[in-house]
């Protein structure tokens, strides 16, 4: 059976496909055809085959994982992309956008500067409330440590 990867992007599939273990992390198949799609969109779908094909199966989760992160932090904050959410602490509106995505929605450019974290720290909220994830800040600092 094809992978959602591939049934999203209308491609053949199989066992040894190379989108198969990018989406494993993702629970649902509609949230895997959804994160397919945007990543395939903004890295252009041959680039994204080559991203994944060059790194190790057991590392292609965490790359796919990345590069939703990357695109999704550039979508929403064009000039300084996710690692300008990261070093401004505003790393939270970078995980609201990818929880959007994964749920199907749209996300656009944060209006400079102000008004920007006011809106989108609501959204951010909200999904923590419906969602309280264990584990997440073990990985932040890790992230954060990076930069210091
Ligand atoms: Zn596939």
């Amino acid at each position: 059976m094809s992978c959602n990867g591939c049934r999203v992007l209308r491609r053949g599939c199989s066992d040894e496909c190379i989108l198969r273990p990018c989406l494993e992390w993702i629970e649902s198949p509609q949230a895997q055809a959804q994160a397919t799609l945007f990543v395939s969109k903004f890295f252009g779908r041959s680039d994204l085959m080559s991203l994944v094909a060059a790194v190790p199966h057991s590392q292609r989760s965490v790359l796919f994982q990345s590069l939703l992160f990357e695109a999704c932090g550039r979508k929403v904050n064009p000039v300084n992309g996710a690692v300008g959410l990261l070093i401004t602490g505003n790393w939270h509106i970078c995980r609201a956008a990818v929880e959007t995505v994964l749920a199907g929605g749209v996300i656009t450019p944060i209006s400079p500067p102000d008004g920007v974290v006011k809106c989108m720290e609501t959204e951010a909220s909200e999904i923590s409330e419906e969602s309280p994830e264990s584990g997440e800040s073990d990985k932040e600092p890790k992230l954060l440590n990076l930069f210091s």
